[in-house]
């Protein structure tokens, strides 16, 4: 017997895309605007350098008239790439505690809901002891904030050394922060693919979330990356695909899109487009994808 159509969804999708931010926050909306994005997600400084790029209280000001036209509803900071709070070398590991505790906030300034971080790796130190500097590292970054933009650890695909590939794993670091509540989770569709829960029917979605609210509760889940998997079940490798072209497939997107759960989540795109504008196209087939006869 075929899966009967899940319901549509009761509210229209937040949906949008990373984009650039070197053109400044007000060009960002600008951009969002011209690929129909109500969702916007831009990283907090260069992901390759270590600068963090000032921002002015007049481009916030300028920026925030700019998301309003544009009719941006979410602003998601994501933290670099190359900072990892698990990091065995003081160096890196200090580096990377600065970076959470200044950029939290300063995503925090700009008007950002959402400030996603990727736990770590513990690049072959132990998986406890990643998880220590983790939670000490995100603590440090806690320390006397009280803005509006959450903190979110970012589920991953696992593998070798990397933290936060299971819920069990994001868990601990949330019960090492006695469950502050101003920390909660994203996740990625590529990711849970790639870790090994099967997207590609509703039971599967149900599935994986069910482990999900278990460990770490529903209600801490905020965001999704949307993105399908160049690689395959279980397979661990973090390779993202355009909407419909990976090992998600049209109907892995769709029983993500359309599960009564993620699809009232803000959704942001991280697909390997050629340049920007094309995310036009992917969240056109996305929400194309949502719509349920
Ligand atoms: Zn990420
Ligand atoms: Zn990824």
């Amino acid at each position: 017997m075929p899966t009967p159509r899940p319901k549509a969804p009761a509210v229209p999708l937040d949906l949008g895309c990373h984009l650039s931010i070197a053109k400044g926050l007000p060009a960002t909306f600008d951009s969002a605007r011209k690929v129909d994005a109500t969702c916007v997600q831009v990283f907090t400084r260069n992901p390759r350098g270590s600068s963090q790029r000032e921002v002015d209280d007049a481009e916030i000001a300028t920026a925030k008239t700019r998301r309003a036209a544009a009719g941006v509803r979410t602003l998601v900071a994501h933290i670099p790439y190359t900072v990892n709070l698990a990091s065995p070398r003081a160096h890196a590991w200090d580096f990377a505690r600065q970076v959470l505790h200044a950029d939290l906030r300063a995503a925090d300034r700009m008007g950002a809901q959402f400030v996603v971080v990727h736990p770590g790796t513990h690049v072959g130190d132990g998986l406890d002891a990643g998880l220590l500097r983790i939670v000490d590292a995100v603590g440090h970054a806690l320390e006397g904030y009280d803005g509006a933009a959450l903190l979110l650890l970012e589920g991953m695909a696992g593998g070798g050394s990397c933290i936060g590939g299971t819920p069990e794993e994001l868990a601990r670091i949330l019960d090492g922060l006695h469950g502050d509540p101003r920390v909660g989770v994203c996740l990625d569709s590529c990711h849970l693919f790639a870790a090994g829960w099967d997207l590609r029917t509703p039971a599967g979605v149900d599935a994986c979330l069910a482990a999900f609210d278990a460990a770490v509760g529903l209600d801490r889940v905020r965001c999704l990356h949307l993105n399908d998997s160049l690689k395959p079940l279980g397979s661990h490798l973090d390779r993202h695909a355009r909407i419909g072209k990976g090992e998600l497939g049209e109907a892995g997107i769709r029983s993500v899109v359309t599960h009564p759960f993620l699809s009232r989540l803000p959704m942001c795109l991280e697909t390997p487009v050629d340049d920007w504008p094309d995310f036009a196209e992917e969240i056109r087939a996305v929400r194309e994808l949502a719509r349920v006869e």
